[in-house]
């Protein structure tokens, strides 16, 4: 989401069919399997928010019972997944969707595994029955991920279990640290800056859901990061962030920009209204994440603050630095929930936005340059 985006959904392009390559002899169907990891842990990732109660554990904690279940919808860029922290060989798995009554059961959909975590292909169709297994004869399998079918959108994804029939125990399913999955592939002379923003985002991811945080919410930690040649900057659609390559060979000093737009993935917010939600993805990539690089511009007489990206951010910023400085969690949390209005202004700060707004503008005047720094710094 970004105001000189017009990539949205592009389509997925698979790599070859490498992965369960992997680990296999060259003509021998029997893979080698890798040693027995002794603390396998099972990374839980969704691109999807949940909540405690529904958590993605819930999906691998062997019992049926309990169930992981999005809070949202869930669109043809959004994955659940299994990552595990070693490869391991798998006789074969079941995954079981639906509640007891067979409600909310994924029928059109698919299981993919991977060899490597990077490279996927399909394992499994889900039946009418919203369950799907494979046999995989011991093939080599660091994760494992739910995808929809294109245009088979749910109003939630609820998985009842995922059983992997394997030598390897997992001693431990947790929820995998916040992260982008990134393929450059198909601009691979952009790896050196998709690199760059890959660590900036990782780093930052944890702390951005930490300022995002709403009570009994997970907020969505992975997204999938793709780089093609297009227009406009980038762009982020549920689980999917497209970065245009010409972009990035155009401006090496702008990898923060994956930082904004992983805040809209863990903003886990509507689109609506735009210029808070810009607004906060700015703030946290500029106020919060790279402040040394950010020097506001506000025009005076025409600056607004629902001007959205950049001018809101530094009013958020000089907001939270005077009056509250938990705002910006409450407001991602009220336009999350759908219950943002400007009056919150006034219950978190004391004032009415245009109060705040004139005063914000007397500050900027005085001293621009220190428009973000903490009173009596
Ligand atoms: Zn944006």
């Amino acid at each position: 989401m970004n105001s000189t985006t017009s990539t949205r959904r592009a389509a997925w392009t698979m790599l070859p069919t490498l992965l369960l390559m992997a680990g296999m002899s060259a003509a021998s169907a029997a893979p080698i399997p890798p040693p027995l990891p002794r603390n396998l842990q099972a990374l839980m990732y969704s691109t999807m928010p949940s909540t405690p109660a529904h958590s993605p554990e819930m999906a691998l904690d062997g019992d049926q019972k309990s169930y992981f279940k999005s809070v949202y919808d869930m669109n043809d860029n959004d994955i659940f997944m299994v990552m595990f922290s070693k490869p391991i060989a798998v006789k074969s798995l079941r995954i079981v969707t639906g509640d007891a009554d067979g409600k909310n059961a994924v029928t059109n959909a698919m299981v993919e595994i991977s060899g490597n975590g990077i490279a996927f292909t399909k394992a499994a169709d889900f039946d009418a029955d919203g369950a799907a297994s494979a046999s995989l004869d011991g093939a080599i399998v660091k994760a494992v991920r739910i995808r929809l079918n294109g245009n088979a959108k749910l109003p939630s994804l609820l998985v009842r279990e995922i059983k992997i029939n394997s030598q390897a125990k997992i001693k431990s399913v947790v929820q995998g640290p916040g992260r982008g999955f990134v393929d450059y592939s198909e601009a691979p002379d952009v790896a050196d800056w998709a690199k760059r923003m890959e660590t900036q985002m990782d780093s930052y991811w944890a702390k951005t859901a930490e300022i995002l945080h709403s009570d009994n919410f997970y907020t969505p930690n992975m997204v999938r990061v793709f780089y093609r040649d297009g227009d406009g900057v980038a762009g982020t659609d549920n689980g999917e962030m497209v970065v245009n390559a010409k972009w990035a060979r155009a401006h090496d000093d702008d990898t923060g920009l994956g930082v904004h737009e992983m805040t809209h993935v863990i903003q886990a917010t509507p689109y609506e209204p735009v210029w808070m939600v810009e607004g906060i993805a700015d703030y946290i990539r500029w106020v919060k994440f790279e402040p040394e690089h950010f020097h506001p511009r506000i025009n005076v007489e025409r600056s607004k603050y629902n001007d959205s990206y950049q001018t809101t951010a530094t009013f958020l910023g000089w907001c939270t630095n005077h009056y509250d400085d938990k705002l910006v969690t409450q407001l991602n949390d009220a336009v999350r929930f759908g219950k943002y209005n400007d009056g919150l202004f006034k219950e978190y700060c004391g004032k009415d936005v245009n109060t705040l707004w004139a005063e914000f503008i007397a500050d900027y005047k005085a001293a621009p340059d220190k428009i973000l720094a903490k009173p009596g710094a």
